[in-house]
């Protein structure tokens, strides 16, 4: 028997990332009303001030960063500190080993924790000066990095809510320095690297113009970033913090635009809390990783990634890669337009 027609009108429509290639469904027979995202209750993820290992501020000799190198262990805000529990680990450069036909290298790199002072307020209700400290520490934490020559890629995340992964809640950032180049970043360096051969432009920036014309995925703008709504948005109130001026590499970001890039972090994350109830989610930074030259991902277009937790990944998502969101990315955009932060 063939395969049972249910209706004529078709369900979803399938977009095309431009740069990945990925596939994602907008189902737009199933789609809910952006209300229908908003969190019902509020499962706070809370720990205890007292039970908290983020509250006491580290020897000298143990900090990675102090603002201005002259913070004090009462008045400190903002503090690198190395991962108690690290996924990798500083050693001898990675080389790698065969076991049969497998390969395998050793898990060296970095990995750090920027933790801010306040016990509870996540970035979406500190100040804009506050934003620009953890800005800056990202970048310069992820400098230092690159100076040891086995580092290959440098990846910044932060996790908001325990359906996050986050196991602490007070409000803290990661950054691991990674012996190879993650897939995700490789496949969108390939994308980028591709448009380039076949149109001698960026990817992202031909993204950003045609963004800022049509306007229906344009969420917010400030004087050197675009926030918007992914045309092919993995997920349901997916944000996109796009710099508008060509870069590559994040840790070049020059102090007047570091201002914008922690206007629209925050107004972003802002957004999405007034919207949403506080959902949780995860940001991460996209940017070049070392090259053999200055120009060598001249192609690539830096950015940040704001993945609400809306939905779980089933067999569908796993298996094929391709996510099924209940919203437009239009109409999520629409919504957090509007939402006064
Ligand atoms: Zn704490
Ligand atoms: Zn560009």
């Amino acid at each position: 028997m063939p395969p049972q027609i249910i209706s004529s009108k078709n369900a979803s429509e399938l977009r095309q990332d431009l740069v990945s290639g990925d596939w994602v469904a907008i189902a737009t027979a199933r789609a809910k009303r952006p209300n229908a995202f908003i969190e019902k209750k509020k499962r706070k993820f809370l720990q205890s001030k007292s039970a908290c290992p983020f509250e006491q501020f580290l020897s000298p000799r143990e900090l990675l960063y102090a603002r201005d190198g002259r913070e004090a262990a009462d008045d400190w805000w903002i503090q690198a500190i190395p991962n108690k529990y690290p996924a990798f680990t500083r050693g001898a450069c990675a080389t790698p080993h065969t076991a049969g036909p497998y390969v395998w290298t050793e898990g060296v790199g970095f990995h750090e924790v920027i933790i801010t002072r306040d016990h509870t307020r996540a970035i979406a209700r500190m100040r804009q000066d506050e934003v620009e400290q953890i800005i800056r520490v990202y970048q310069e934490r992820m400098l230092a990095m690159y100076r040891d020559d086995c580092v290959k890629y440098v990846s910044i995340f932060h996790n908001h809510g325990s359906q996050a992964g986050a196991t602490i809640s007070h409000p803290h950032s990661q950054i691991i320095a990674l012996p190879v180049v993650p897939p995700d970043v490789a496949r969108s360096i390939r994308g980028s690297a591709d448009y380039f051969h076949q149109h001698t432009a960026c990817v992202h920036c031909a993204m950003i113009a045609y963004e800022r014309k049509a306007g229906e995925r344009l969420i917010y703008e400030n004087d050197y970033c675009l926030v918007l709504a992914p045309y092919a948005s993995k997920t349901a109130f997916e944000l996109r913090i796009f710099p508008k001026k060509h870069r590559a590499r994040f840790e070049e970001v020059v102090a007047e635009e570091r201002v914008s890039v922690a206007d629209a972090l925050r107004v972003s994350l802002a957004k999405l809390a007034g919207g949403l109830n506080d959902p949780d989610y995860n940001f991460f930074f996209h940017t070049a990783p070392v090259g053999a030259g200055k120009e060598e991902f001249g192609h690539y277009h830096w950015h940040i990634e704001i993945i609400p937790k809306t939905a779980i990944w089933a067999g569908f998502e796993i298996g094929t890669g391709i996510e099924i969101s209940a919203i437009a990315p239009e109409d999520a955009a629409a919504f957090l337009k509007n939402i006064k932060v």
